[in-house]
């Protein structure tokens, strides 16, 4: 069934002003919503009023606990929601519905977190060194603009509305224009909550048009962006105009090290979880498995057969563990990178393939791919493919693996497979990425930070400190003295 959708834009649900069109389920093709597109006059609209309701005692004035109450509240609202809002995520993206309740499941969490940072949130007395009281005190930058990708929707929406509304910031969002559903639920249960109308807004539609009007918006006093790498240096040249703070959450080709005296039960299962679950659409897929030499064959086999008992298939279904591709384009765009992966000598292994035949054949399914025979310094192994294709790199001399690992333009994340601490601290300090997993993989906390670094970006997200990205520090300077300054005076 075709849902109509509705924007959200300063308080008011209605039509956005831009042409309609239609999301589609990725299993089958068919259409599941239907929307108009925001234009630049709407993104105009919803800065406007947000920047008005910000101002209102009703949020401005709101005491930290106030606002944490709000936020309990959504992340209350996501739970007693949760298997509908999984329901319709996975309509939106196809992904796995156990992975979708997951990203429900930790949106609430999210929501619950900044909450409680509000709540607890302190500003800090600092040491005097004369006779004066200083205060250093964060303050909400204003309106913020919010622009995110379709592969994991709830859960990086959660990850940037929870923290800016804990700052008392308002938010105008652009969720990615395939995949509108989870952030107009969000600002649904906004609403419910008692987020002041104005306070969200939530536009989908074009990232050139609506992502566009957003950055160069002058009320929009900070943009936080996930995406893809060439997008984030568009933001951040407009972003450069106004000096507007940005968080860039941008793209990787994570490498994966496979020491000789790894465990190769965990390995395996690590490096099949790492890039083939939420079939390779993930910004931090462990897309290069460096193995060593000794136990490369070994690891290969096993490799492979865990491949084998992969279970591609219907995203409805408890049972799958790799669902279909976002759509066809970006099916077309992983062949095409499959097919660079021949051209330039390398050997698949396993898939490099639709699988066919059945349902198969009307959605927009890849089967789990696995290459050997490339160099770190093929284009194979060095550009970001976003999906279900793993290349497998032997390497036996340890300063030549970390040399390789961080040949490479992104920094997101790297994951290391050993017995041994003493090698698991020594590489890891070692690797240029914002997070190394030892003996584990796409491990994630809400209270942990997550951020890239190189090409992938930068700006903390989660953490208790994700706060501070969506306020301005102002000093205080109380002066004590009982006498007139005495410079004057001289
Ligand atoms: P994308 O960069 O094409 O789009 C991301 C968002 O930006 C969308 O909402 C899009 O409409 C918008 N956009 C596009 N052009 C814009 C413009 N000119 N101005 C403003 N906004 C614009 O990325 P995608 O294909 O949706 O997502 C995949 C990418 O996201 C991958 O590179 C992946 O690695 C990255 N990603 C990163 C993280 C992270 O945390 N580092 C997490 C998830 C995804």
């Amino acid at each position: 069934m075709t849902e109509s959708l509705q924007s959200y834009i300063g308080g008011r649900w209605r039509d956005a002003s831009g042409p309609e069109y239609t999301t589609e389920y990725p299993h089958d093709g068919s259409t599941v919503a239907r929307l108009h597109a925001a234009t630049a006059a709407d993104v105009d609209e919803a800065v406007l009023a947000a920047e008005q309701a910000r101002r209102q005692p009703a949020w401005a004035g709101l005491r930290h606990h106030e606002r944490a109450g709000i936020l309990y509240r959504v992340a209350q609202g996501i739970r007693e929601r949760a298997e509908a809002l999984a329901q319709l995520q996975r309509l939106d993206n196809g992904k796995p519905i156990k992975e979708c309740r997951a990203l429900v499941t930790s949106a609430a969490g999210t929501f619950q977190f900044f909450g409680a940072a509000a709540e607890t949130w302190e500003d800090t007395v600092t040491p005097s060194r004369g006779d004066y009281l200083s205060l250093s005190v964060h303050e909400p930058l204003g309106v913020v603009g919010a622009i995110t990708p379709w592969n994991s929707p709830i859960a990086s929406e959660a990850q940037k509305l929870a923290p800016a509304l804990a700052a008392g910031c308002a938010v105008v969002f652009k969720p990615a224009e395939i995949t509108p559903r989870m952030a107009i639920e969000l600002a649904k249960i906004c609403q419910q909550a008692g987020v002041p109308d104005g306070i969200v807004s939530v536009l989908p539609g074009k990232g050139s048009v609506v992502g566009d009007a957003l950055v160069k918006h002058p009320l929009i006093k900070r943009i936080a962006f996930t995406g893809g790498t060439t997008v984030g240096l568009g933001i951040q040249r407009l972003a450069a105009e106004k000096l507007m703070p940005t968080s860039l959450e941008l793209g990787g080709k994570s490498p994966t090290i496979v020491m000789p005296d790894a465990d190769l039960d965990h390995a395996v299962a690590g490096v099949l979880y790492g890039i083939f679950s939420s079939s390779g659409e993930s910004c931090i897929a462990g897309s290069r498995a460096f193995v060593h030499v000794s136990l490369y064959d070994e690891f290969k086999r096993r490799l492979l057969d865990g491949v084998k008992r992969l279970r591609v298939g219907d995203p409805a279904s408890e049972d799958t563990q790799m669902g279909p591709l976002v759509n066809l384009g970006h099916r077309a765009s992983i062949e095409r990178y499959v097919q660079l992966g021949r051209d330039e000598g390398g050997t698949v292994l396993c898939g490099g393939e639709r699988p066919r035949g059945g349902f198969y054949d009307a959605g927009s399914y890849y089967l789990p791919t696995v290459f050997e025979g490339l160099p770190n310094s093929a284009r194979m192994c060095q550009e970001e493919i976003f999906g279900p294709v793993l290349a497998l790199l032997p390497w036996q001399d340890e300063a030549d693996l970390i040399a390789q690992c961080n040949d490479n333009m992104f920094g997101l994340a790297s994951g290391i497979w050993t017995r041994d601490f003493k090698n698991a601290w020594r590489i890891g300090r070692a690797l240029q990425t914002g997070t190394v997993w030892v003996n584990t993989y796409k491990l994630f906390s809400i209270s942990t930070p997550f951020s890239g670094v190189k090409m992938s970006g930068y700006g903390q997200e989660k953490g208790r400190l994700g706060i501070l990205e969506y306020t301005s520090q102002k000093s205080f300077y109380i002066g004590l003295n009982e006498q007139p300054m005495p410079w004057a005076l001289s």
